[in-house]
This record gives C-alpha cells, structure tokens and sequence, in this order.
C-alpha cells in the first residue's frame, strides 16, 4: 500500500464483511514498561515481539540518551541494563512526544535517581496533569520543578534527597499511571528499608497496576499488597534481568477486532498474541462484547469472534476497568437494539484528547444521539436509512481512529473518511492494512480512480501521487508490458510471431512491486524496463490480443482495500469500466517529448530530442489504432491537458473531480 501516513485523511470505503486471521502488535503499557525495567536491571534483556510506536520509539530514545546499549532488530530489542545507577552527570533533555507510557515512569525513575534532566513533549502532553505524582515525588525528597504550568509538563529534575521511613501516598482516583510509576521507580531506592505505598482515594484502572505488579514480579521486585490500598516494597529489592521476555499483544487493540467480529463475521475472525487469560486488563472488554452480542473462543495466545445477537444488545456497563477497550462499545452500541449506558469512565477527559467530549461529537456526526455526563455516556443506536456521511476528527488520538473505522460496517452503505489516519501510529501502526487484510466489500464499493493517456503524458506521476494522497494502492499497468516484453526477449522469444508463448509467459508472469522497486522473480528490473527500448518493445507486445487478456486477471488483482489508482490506456475502457473517476491525461507531443528526454537525460540515458519526438509518435500511432483495446478516451472520461500545468495542479484536479463524486 501506498504511504498512508502521509495521507490528511483515508476514506473507508462500506464495508460489509470480515473474515480471516488478523496478527496484533505488542502491548503498549506492557511494551514501555519492560523496557523501562530492562533498563534499570541488572544485565542484558533480550524484548521479543515489542510494539513499534511513536511511544515506544520515545522511551527508546530515552533510554539510549541515558547510556543504555540499545540493539533493535525488528520486533526484537536487546537492552543492556544500567544496573539501577546512573553513572553520568551532564544535562539531559528528553523530547517525550503525546507518551503518557513514557512520561510518567520516566519521571519517577528519574527523580529517584537524580540528575539534571529536562522533560517535554507535545503542546498536549503539556496539558496532560503530572501533579499528583510531582507531589507524590516531592514528598519523598524529589526535586523537581514545573517549567510551564503548575501541574503538568515540562519538568526540570534535580538530585533528591530521599525520605522514606514514612508511608508515600499517591492519588489514585486520577490515572492508576502514578502508581505505577512509583512502584517501578521505588525499588531503585528501596535497598536499605522497606518502602510502602499508600493510595488516596478509591484506585481506578486496577487491572495496569496488576499488570505493573505483574511485570515487577519477573524482573525481581515482589511487591506485597494489602487490597488495592497499600503496597510494600521490600527492603534489598534489586532489579534483575529476566533475560528474555515476550511482550503480549496489545488487549485493547484486540478490542477492535472482537467488535469486527461481532458487527460483520458470520464464520469467526482470529485475533493472534492475546487471548482470553491475558495480563491485560482490557481483556475484559470480551465480557462486554459478549453481552452486546458477540460470540467469543479462546485459547492460548488466541481469540476467535463471531455474530451471536443480531443486531448487538444495548448494555450499561461500569467501564472504571477497561478504560481504553471501552471506547469501542461506544462504536458497537450504534449497532444495538437499545441505548448503551458507559458509566465511572471520568479518566477518558485526561487521555490523549478529552474522549467524552470526542467520542459524543463524532458519534453524533454519524447521526446519532447522545448523551454525556462528566463520567458517563449514553449512546442511542443507528438505524438503517439514519446514518449521514461523516469526516471523523481523530484529535491525535489513535483509539478515536480505530474506533470509527467500524462506522464503515454501516447498513447504509456510505464511506466514512477518517482525518489524520497517521494517529494510529501511536499504539497500532499497520493498523488500515489489518482492517483491510480481514474487511470485504462487493468489488464494485472498492474505488477506482483511472488515469489513461499517450506516452509520457506524465500518468505515472500523476496517478501515484493521487494514490499516495488518498492512501490508495497504485498500479504502474504500462510496467506490467514492459516487464512482459523484457521477460519475453530473455527467454529468447520473438515479440511479433510468439504470440501464444508470450501470453503464456505473462500469465504467471513472476512480478512483484515493491515500494516504487519491480522484480522480475529475483531480478530488480525497475531501471531496465524504463529504457526506450523497453517502452517500445512494450508498446510490439501490447497490441497482442492474447497477451492482454492473459494480463487482465493481474492488473484487477490491484484493486484492493481500501482503493486503487490505475494508469495506462485501457484502464477506463477496458479494465475498471466501472471506476466511478477516468481522466484521460494529455498533454502536446512537443511537451511531452521535452519531458521524456530530461527524464532519460537525468537518468544518464543518451538520446536526440527529434528521435525520441518520432517514437513517440510512432507508439501513440501503434496504441491508437491496434484492433485490442485501442488508446482512446473513455466516453466518460474527464479530459485533462496538463501541457501548461505543475504536477502539483494537476493531482489538485483530479482530487477535486474525485471529492465531487463522493456522497
Ligand atoms: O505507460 P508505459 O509507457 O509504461 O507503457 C508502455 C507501453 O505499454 C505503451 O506504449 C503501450 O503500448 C503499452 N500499454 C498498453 N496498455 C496499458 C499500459 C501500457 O497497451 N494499459
């Protein structure tokens, strides 16, 4: 797929059905945290299967900036530990991002350990409150100070002096984040005495700090715990490496994909790296789907959803214990036969975005009513005919993303376009191509956008910059002759006469896109067939009645979710008949063979301005009058000349025809 990270939005086509196996990233709150406790160990750790994310990247970062030996390979990280002391003196400053995972911890770890350290991050992370545990920190002997506003980042740490023969207490009522870091920062200063926690108010978000106790417990720290009150650090405690450690996917992402099987999967969709005995609270969200509908196995490492209830039941639920999973329900409760109640769930106000006030908005974008409290929700279900086109804003938060891509299982068949699709990165990169490789659609609800024209009209640089702007996939079917005809004259064959062993050939012909790179089985070909040798040779193959059909099979394989971008000379005629855009692109012979020769020139290919200006000719002549799909304009293709016009103005036109065309 086309780079949908540079994308402003993504338009999900409807979509109708899901079926297959879908492989989860690793956790993020499990992913940062053994990473923060591989660091401060003793020893080598080797991290298998961690998540690659914005907040994974950010705690990496820290920790190489802090003098860990850092080695990724992959999924798999080898963190050599500092061994619970810090040896350097100099300033640091950290850059921390929106990594709530990062920041808290991060903090703790380093008041306690002391030092002159700078910590930021995003204008919104500067809104995100660090008091409770500034104060919490600042009991204990800690030195910090706000740099901004009281409260909240960015932070200035100094050396501590530390006090800590009576209990610590922390907030518990705000995020569960402060006392897990404290609990992953104290055991660095618990070597003398024991160290006890004291929570105020009542714990919310129980199940990370099991996850936080969890996690302590396979580094070396045991933790003693006195209901969800009190917790004690033993005197002598010693982070020890584990040596290797698997990260478990993420229980919260998986809550995506147990809804998408519970709105759309008659046969059962297989979500792979977390089942139903995870560490993960979030897990949890199961029961909730459950009891909306869905219907549920599991075994180790697995989940397997399908429709039960149809449509989804209306529930009300206390989210207090699947914080983060519980935004789905919201998505899933458009579905059900009765309003869904999401009580005790204030934390959603301090997350990424406030995600009361977000998940009400955008709900009621598609139609819905809602209602909302300062720690509650109630959504009223869609019904068929009710549902209205809508952009869902994703306020930099990537549950907000995830959640909407659901709306697109509509019963009303419209799209749904998701801004800022790049927010996803934060917990769940790949997560679109996931969706796509499970989601399916009628071929004919997959748009197609057709970009036909002569040679060198600059259709390629037309039709892959439009694919890159709407997240589209691009098909290059002028390669697709090329490498045909390359392929054909390798093996000796004779490009006029062998027409049956040419199509044969181009049958299973062995290509493979990769990137903007072409194969031909284990040959890179992408410079080799641009030659104008190629692109005549192309152009002798090309009008071979066999060798076209035997290539349409290849070139409809390109149309996947969520949309394609094609260019050649029979896309719109021949091809996609269907694609609700054709432009047919041109642009003067003189013009275009002008930009033909500064192109081979760049490339360091040698050729006169007339020469090339004949061939050109002479192939727009062969292409417009063979008997098989002759270049020509679709009757309904939209005529562009861009002999006078950027590039820039040109994907603008054509983004602006396929905007009209949308609902
Ligand atoms: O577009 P490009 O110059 O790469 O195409 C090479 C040749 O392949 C063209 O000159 C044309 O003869 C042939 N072609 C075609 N139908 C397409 C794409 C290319 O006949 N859809």
């Amino acid at each position: 797929m086309q780079a949908m990270f540079s994308t402003p939005f993504l338009d999900l086509p409807p979509l109708q059905s899901a079926a297959g196996t879908v492989t989860l990233p690793g956790s993020k709150s499990i992913s940062n945290r053994v990473l923060l406790l591989s660091a401060l160990s003793q020893g080598t750790t080797v991290v298998h299967d961690l998540l690659d994310s914005d907040d994974t990247r950010v705690m990496l970062q820290a920790l190489r900036q802090l003098g860990c030996g850092v080695v990724v390979e992959g999924t798999t990280v080898h963190i050599e530990g500092l061994g619970g002391t810090l040896e350097h003196s100099q300033a640091i400053e950290f850059f921390m991002g929106n990594a709530g995972t990062a920041m808290r911890p991060l903090t703790a770890a380093l008041a306690v350990l002391g030092g002159d350290f700078t910590l930021k991050g995003v204008a919104r992370m500067h809104e995100r409150p660090i008091g409770d545990l500034v104060d919490a920190l600042r009991l204990l002997g800690c030195d910090i100070d706000y740099l901004g506003n009281e409260g909240f980042p960015p932070l200035r740490i100094g050396k501590p002096q530390l006090t800590l023969d009576a209990p610590i207490q922390v907030r518990g009522d705000v995020s569960s984040q402060f006392l897990t870091a404290l609990l992953m920062a104290l055991p660095l200063a618990a070597q003398q005495r024991d160290i006890v926690i004291e929570v105020v108010g009542e714990l919310i978000s129980k199940p990370y700090i099991d996850i936080t106790l969890n996690l302590l417990a396979r580094f070396g720290i045991v933790v003693r715990r006195e209901g969800w009150q009190r917790f004690t650090i033993a005197a002598g405690s010693r982070y020890q490496s584990p040596g290797d450690i698997h990260v478990e996917a993420d229980a919260s992402s998986a809550s995506y994909f147990i809804a998408l099987g519970a709105l759309a999967c008659e046969q059962g969709i297989r979500i792979q790296g977390v089942g139903a005995d995870s560490i993960q609270g979030d897990i949890r969200f199961m029961d909730a789907a459950a009891q909306m509908g869905a219907a549920i196995t599991s075994g180790p490492n697995w989940l397997e959803v399908k429709r039960g209830a149809w449509p989804l039941r209306g529930i009300t639920l206390d989210c207090n214990h699947i914080p983060d999973a519980a935004m789905t329900l919201a998505v899933m409760a458009l579905y059900a036969d009765a309003p869904t109640t999401l009580n005790n769930i204030a934390s959603w106000r301090v997350k990424e975005t406030d995600r009361i006030a977000a998940m009400a908005t955008e709900c009621r974008k598609l139609g819905a009513t809602v209602e909302e409290g300062a720690d509650w929700l109630r959504i009223h279900p869609l019904r068929a005919g009710a549902w209205k086109t809508a952009s869902i804003h994703t306020y930099d938060d990537h549950r907000v993303a995830m959640c909407f891509s659901l709306a697109a299982f509509n019963p009303d068949g419209l799209r749904v376009r998701i801004e800022d699709p790049k927010c996803v990165a934060k917990t769940f990169p790949d997560y679109f191509e996931a969706l796509f490789s499970v989601a399916h659609t009628d071929a004919a609800h997959i748009p197609v956008i057709c970009i036909d024209g002569p040679t060198a009209s600059g259709k390629g640089t037309l039709a892959s910059s439009v694919a890159q702007q709407l997240g589209y996939y691009y098909l290059d079917s002028g390669a697709l002759y090329r490498v045909t005809a390359y392929a054909a004259l390798q093996k000796g064959l004779d490009l006029a006469n062998d027409e049956t062993q040419i199509a044969a050939l181009a049958r299973h012909l062995p290509v493979r896109f990769e990137g903007d790179q072409i194969w031909l089985e284990n040959e890179n070909v992408s410079e080799r067939i641009r030659t104008e040798e190629t692109g005549m040779n192309a152009s002798k193959v090309s009008v071979l009645k066999d060798v076209r059909a035997a290539l349409v099979e290849l070139q409809h394989s390109f149309c996947k979710l969520p949309g394609l971008v094609a260019d050649g000379r029979d896309m719109g005629t021949v091809i996609f008949p269907h694609a609700p855009l054709k432009v047919f692109l041109t642009a003067s012979a003189t013009e275009r063979a002008e930009r033909r020769h500064k192109q081979l020139i760049s490339k360091g290919f040698s050729i006169k301005l007339d020469d090339l200006r004949a061939d050109l000719e002479a192939r727009d002549a062969r292409d417009s009058n063979r008997s098989v799909a002759p270049l020509t304009a679709a009757q309904d293709a939209m005529p562009l000349d861009n002999s006078e016009l950027s590039i820039e103005k040109s994907v603008q036109q054509v983004l602006t025809w396929w905007q009209s065309k949308q609902p």
